[in-house]
């Protein structure tokens, strides 16, 4: 028999925010039920941020806004769950929710006891988002005639004990994904599994990283030879730059996965920027989809993108920046000292984003973070350093960058009163990146769209 090739389908926090929205879920799932689909699921819309909000009160002892947080979130859920399930199943599956929340109050209670939160306490807090929301989903799908079953991620997605950034362990990760799912989709059930959590090897649970659903789909596809992975969001598809900064951004119909993860690494928040890596190695197509206009044909991404008469593809902006200048009059081109600098932002888990040097300095930008002022103590021993935050890095992304001239120039001839920190261009042949600061990201957006997206190649862009 030849193997089947499932199709993996994730939905975000607010394709799963209320019982509308899950209900909206089964049907796009029970369109697609021959094509044996895997479902991931987020936490329902600003759980985890509750969650996370409710773990920092209980570690700073504050008990008793912890359990009122923790109320609230309670009472969504229910709400949520008898919306979507008759009375009978609603009165069954109620207990098992409630049990659930009853463990998180217990947790809430020891961290507040303790009065210090841990990665590996607040990522046992955050896994509830998930965990509640693929118990609801399940049950809402099998209430709708989906023979689902909910699969713990926890015990597939093997992670290092990193824990709030947890690093998959892909060998033990794949073997287990084809061993729990396999059987399971062979026999036509539909797996739904909550996204962003795992577990290390014995067994503590981990969480991936903010917005990391998208790459626990991504992971599930490669591990199971995926026919294709459909990232369903709140947006029509990857947009020539994010809809809330401009209204009239255009859905982007097909991009390389090249082109899409430079954006995702510089801010388009549609896809989280480990997605891509997985499915790239595995040539498996990624869409991203509308749960609230399914029948948009949406953004596919794919190895390969056709010839575009425009210049960029989109523009994406990541904030909460900082960028850390390190002077060094004759040492910093001295041999070995860049890499000393280096192994200091090593030895404080720090990534750098982009880098720009001159003979006595160079500067580096990182996302803002509190290690940094460890870090600048660490590099202080070395050099001068100065270190500024609220920055930002505007990327514009298009493969005709490799043979359009005079484009930098088009570029920065738009911003003439705009301070521009850096600016780097040709490490990936395909962007064009700067760094300004924060506030003037929309100003900076809105500019170089109407300029850029003004005239666009109708095979490509919607
Ligand atoms: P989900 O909860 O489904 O994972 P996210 O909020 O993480 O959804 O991502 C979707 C959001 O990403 C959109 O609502 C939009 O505001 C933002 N976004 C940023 N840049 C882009 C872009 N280039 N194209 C589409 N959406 C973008
Ligand atoms: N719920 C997680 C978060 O909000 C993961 C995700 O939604 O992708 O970060
Ligand atoms: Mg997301």
């Amino acid at each position: 028999m030849t193997e089947f090739r499932p199709l993996v389908m994730k939905f975000g926090g607010t394709s799963v925010e209320d019982a509308k929205a899950i209900d909206r879920a089964a049907g796009i799932v029970k369109h697609r039920l021959s094509r044996r689909p895997i479902v991931v699921v987020s936490a329902m819309a600003k759980v985890t941020d509750q969650l996370l909000a409710t773990a920092r009160a209980a570690g700073a002892g504050d008990r008793s806004t912890a359990l009122q947080l923790s109320r609230a979130l309670r009472e969504r859920h229910y709400n949520a769950a008898g919306e979507l399930l008759g009375t009978g199943v609603f009165t069954q599956f109620h207990s098992e929710l409630e049990a659930d929340f009853d463990s998180l109050d217990e947790l809430l209670r020891g961290i507040s006891a303790v009065g210090e939160l841990t990665g590996r306490t607040t990522d046992h807090v955050a896994s509830f988002g998930e965990l509640l929301s693929s118990k609801i989903v399940t049950q809402a799908f099998s209430a709708r005639g989906i023979n689902a079953t909910m699969v713990d991620s926890r015990e597939c997605i093997v992670t290092d004990n990193t824990h709030t950034r947890a690093v998959p362990q892909f060998d033990e990760t794949n073997e287990r994904l084809c061993q729990t799912l396999k059987p399971l989709v062979r026999n036509g059930c539909v797996p739904v599994m909550g996204g962003f959590i795992g577990a290390t090897r014995s067994g503590v649970t981990t969480t991936i990283g903010r917005g990391g659903s998208d790459f626990s789909a991504a992971i599930v596809g490669a591990g199971l030879d995926a026919e294709s992975i459909e990232i369903w969001t709140d947006v029509d598809g990857m947009m020539t730059t994010d809809p809330n900064i401009c209204p009239d951004a255009r859905r982007i119909r097909v991009i390389s996965f090249d082109e899409a993860a430079e954006l995702a690494y510089f801010g388009a928040k549609v896809l989280h920027p480990a997605t891509l890596l997985p499915a790239i190695q595995k040539n498996i197509s990624v869409y991203i989809l509308n749960s609230r206009n399914p029948g948009c044909e949406g953004t596919r991404i794919s190895a390969r993108a056709p010839a575009c008469r425009n210049a960029f593809k989109a523009i994406a902006a990541k904030k909460r920046i900082t960028i850390i200048d390190i002077a060094a009059p004759r040492m910093l081109m001295a041999h070995g000292f860049l890499k000393a600098i280096f192994d200091a932002f090593d030895r404080h888990r720090v990534a750098i984003d982009v880098v720009s040097t001159s003979e006595v300095s160079v500067s580096l930008t990182v996302d803002s973070n509190e290690a940094i002022p460890a870090l600048a103590g660490d590099l202080a021993k070395l050099a001068d350093v100065k270190y500024d935050g609220r920055k930002a890095i505007v990327c514009l992304v298009g493969e005709n960058l490799r043979q359009v001239r005079g484009i930098a120039a088009r570029v920065f001839s738009l911003l003439p009163d705009v301070t521009i920190r850096m600016i780097s261009q040709g490490a990936s042949e395909i962007n064009l990146t700067f760094v300004i600061e924060e506030a003037d990201v929309p100003e900076v957006i809105r500019r170089l769209h109407t300029t850029f997206f003004a005239d666009l190649d109708p095979e490509i862009f919607d």
